[in-house]
């Protein structure tokens, strides 16, 4: 269900994470004059609690615990939509992957689900190079509880040659192994960083 917005007052450190924000995604929130383009076409919106213009919105208003805490940024499917539509050229896909890390760095997790989805995929990447379902479906069955799901499409899943008993890797699994823990490390270092109170950019 789509939440009023809180128009308290924005805090200091609030506008500093807001700014922060905007740098990672590079983005300027003064460029949307919430047509609300975006969040027609979003395929997720019935999902959110806030639609992606009003993520704008609070961002804008430099409401950020608000958007931090939000749920749309990690019910987002990252498929790009709204940054093609938007008539100002705001990459909406960006900002919402700029505060799913940020709040990711901050402990939240308001979609637990997607959130060791994401891990799993990571995992599977920095030891196959790339996706192997079975791994991913399997993993994430387990560490969700969710056992059963999916398990029906596993036969059709084989018949394509989607899963089998041969994992699929990339020739060169050390280069995007190194690629991965670098990434990886970096978030780790902004984590720390955010801890310590020291400055922290989300990208
Ligand atoms: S489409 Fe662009 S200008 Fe319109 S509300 Fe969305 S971000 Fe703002
Ligand atoms: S990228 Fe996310 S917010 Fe944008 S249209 Fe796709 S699902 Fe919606």
């Amino acid at each position: 269900m789509v939440q009023i917005l809180d128009l308290s007052a924005a805090t200091q450190a609030d506008l500093g994470s807001v700014a922060a924000i905007a740098k990672s995604a590079g983005v300027d929130f003064d460029d949307c004059y919430q047509c609300g383009k975006c969040s027609a076409g979003c395929p997720m919106a019935h999902e959110m609690d806030f639609l992606p213009r009003q993520v704008i919105r609070l961002l804008q208003l430099g409401q950020y615990q608000e958007a931090l805490g939000a749920h749309t940024p990690w019910v987002c499917a990252n498929c790009m939509v709204c940054s093609a539509r938007c008539p100002q050229g705001v990459d909406i896909a960006a900002i919402m992957l700029s505060l799913r890390r940020a709040a990711k760095r901050a402990g939240l997790r308001p979609e637990k689900e997607t959130d060791i989805f994401d891990d799993i995929f990571v995992g599977n990447i920095r030891r196959f190079g790339k996706s192997n379902e079975a791994v991913l479906a399997g993993m994430f069955n387990l560490k969700s509880g969710h056992l059963m799901q999916d398990v029906l499409n596993a036969p059709k899943m084989a018949v394509r040659g989607m899963i089998g008993p041969k994992l699929h890797s990339v020739h060169d699994k050390d280069a995007v192994r190194q690629l991965v823990d670098k990434c990886l490390a970096a978030e780790k270092a902004k984590g720390q960083a955010a801890q310590s109170g020291g400055e922290v950019s989300p990208s």
